[in-house]
């Protein structure tokens, strides 16, 4: 006889009935996956969802729109919401739980604590965004504390958060396991983000140009020489009016360290960001292994 286990998605808005659960699972010692969002979300989401369901127990995701990691009020404004729609998407990929806390509640008081990573938040996003990975620090740290899940799952998407998040784990030694989720793109390459839904079609159109570039970049790489790779790029995005590019340029994906002429590296990214319609877009491609680091 096959038997059919019946997963009930439950939605809490409060971290004490999450640790109820947790509390449960633990005591039935199952394995806890964990993947935090800020909701709005797409293929790119589910396919971090999947990874959970596939390796663990239990799934966890968490939609919280994290104030301390936005710099700019609008930005944080006009961050797509959408909780019903969420949950019926992580309903049919079988999530568990879902952790939606009101910011009020989730920051009993505004956090004094701030989180510095020296040169590994120094560049790209770090740079553009003052407070950014302080504020994922912290709220990261602290949904850890909640979930205490063993394994949590990131996009490389966010190529620069997954670097931050897996030395916050070390320096305050959380016992889990950061697991690294490929990018999800559309048909046309563009990487999927929440923020595209603010797109027009033909903006969406021009932002799959992004992708493009990175490609270009990529099969021009010559670890001898990533300037040319680099402003081959960037002179093939500046062709496209309505693309503002903010930066492009090759880094250690592990440490985030500018790629050098002739210094080896076993991970080199090409990293952008840039805004079209005034929405801005991050994202990266990464030779993996490349020439194994020698
Ligand atoms: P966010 O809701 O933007 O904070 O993203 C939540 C998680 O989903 C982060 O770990 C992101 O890196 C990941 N993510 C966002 N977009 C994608 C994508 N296109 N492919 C894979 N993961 C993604």
């Amino acid at each position: 006889m096959l038997i059919l286990k019946k997963i009930v998605m439950e939605v809490v808005h409060r971290k004490d009935l999450v640790k109820y659960h947790v509390r449960n699972w633990q005591n039935q010692k199952k394995t806890i996956g964990f993947v935090p969002t800020m909701g709005a979300l797409h293929e790119g989401h589910l396919s971090l969802v999947r990874r959970a369901r596939a390796e663990c127990d239990v799934v966890v995701v968490s939609i919280f729109v994290n104030p301390l990691q936005f710099n700019q009020a609008a930005d944080l404004e006009k961050y797509p919401r959408n909780l019903e729609a969420d949950c019926r998407m992580l309903e049919a990929e079988q999530a568990d739980l879902i952790f939606a806390p009101d910011a009020d509640a989730f920051y009993e008081r505004i956090p004094a604590i701030s989180m510095e990573f020296g040169p590994l938040t120094s560049v790209l996003e770090g740079e553009m965004r003052p407070g950014h990975f302080s504020g994922v620090a912290v709220v990261v740290s602290r949904l850890f504390h909640i979930v205490e899940p063993a394994k949590a799952y990131f996009g490389s998407k966010d190529l620069q958060q997954v670097a931050v998040v897996k030395r916050l784990i070390q320096d305050l030694d959380f016992n889990l396991q950061l697991v690294a989720c490929p990018t999800a793109r559309n048909e046309d390459g563009l990487a999927l983000s929440s923020r595209n839904a603010r797109l027009s079609p033909a903006g969406l159109k021009t932002a799959s140009q992004l992708n493009k570039g990175l490609s270009l970049a990529m099969a021009e790489f010559d670890i001898q020489n990533p300037d040319a790779s680099q402003m081959a790029a960037k002179r093939f995005l500046e062709k496209f009016s309505d693309i503002e590019l903010e930066y492009l340029e090759w880094v250690d994906a592990d440490t985030m360290e500018p790629v050098l002429p002739g210094i080896p590296v076993s991970n080199p990214a090409i990293c952008l960001a840039a805004r079209v319609e005034g929405v801005r877009l991050i994202d990266n491609m990464v030779l993996e292994n490349h020439g194994n680091g020698c």
